[in-house]
């Protein structure tokens, strides 16, 4: 028996080998399907069991990429709390990083979250970035604040 599956209601049926690259009523619509050639059939029987996991598949890159959104807001939220360390006024330099940071990974933790993945990652440099941005004010309003205690006398 050959599976033909019926252009127009998408329905599936099998039918004698014997009809093989001819056209047959489908039994659901009576829309006369193309049956197709026996190793047309073994192709698309073999072609089925993969295309099934090449569907499931494309839900993992997209999990990587929605991880990798938050691996980019980590990373910028990381890179936001090392110049945010550094010596001297270089706090634009560092504001920069971590700012771009908490909106990568927010956006990755939205998305992982909009796709059922773990936002953990996310969440970490959602985190990291909030602790620079907090950081980094906190030094210009240091710095600034010394800036005026050094001039007022
Ligand atoms: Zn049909």
């Amino acid at each position: 028996m050959l599976p033909v599956r019926c252009p127009n209601c998408a329905g599936q049926f099998e039918t004698e080998e014997a009809n093989a690259g001819q056209y047959v009523p489908c039994p659901t619509c009576g829309f006369k399907s193309p049956v197709p050639g026996r190793r047309a059939a073994r192709e698309a029987a073999a072609t089925a069991k993969p295309s099934r996991k090449d569907l499931a598949a494309p839900t993992r890159p997209q999990g990587a990429a929605t991880n990798g959104l938050g691996i980019v807001g980590l990373v910028c939220g990381i890179g936001g709390l090392l110049l945010g360390a550094l010596p001297g006024g270089w706090t634009l330099f560092a504001l920069l990083p971590a700012a771009s940071g908490l909106i990568a990974s927010a956006l990755g933790v939205r998305a992982a979250r909009h796709r059922g993945v773990s936002p953990l990652i996310g969440v970490i440099g959602l985190l990291c970035s909030f602790v620079a941005l907090v950081w980094i004010a906190f030094r210009a309003w240091f710095y600034v604040k010394s800036q005026g205690t050094i001039t007022a006398p």
